[in-house]
């Protein structure tokens, strides 16, 4: 839901990753050669970045506004 920012496996800090991950992805390259790029040679930590859904923004909706 909200972006990793470390691997849940192995606690590398992942959170820089995601932005230049998702863009470099939605333009078209391969996820494999982005990782690759990226230094992301874990499969814990490839893992996480690959899994990961950014859904906040769908349960932003949803949250409760709190009042006094
Ligand atoms: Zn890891």
């Amino acid at each position: 839901m909200i972006t990793p920012i470390r691997c849940w496996t192995c606690g590398r800090p992942l959170g820089h990753l995601w932005e230049p991950f998702k863009q470099r992805v939605l333009n078209g390259e391969n996820p494999e050669k982005v990782l690759n790029d990226l230094g992301v040679t874990r499969y814990c930590c490839r893992r996480t970045l690959l899994g990961h859904i950014e859904l906040i923004n769908q349960v932003l909706e949803y949250s409760r506004i709190e009042t006094e």
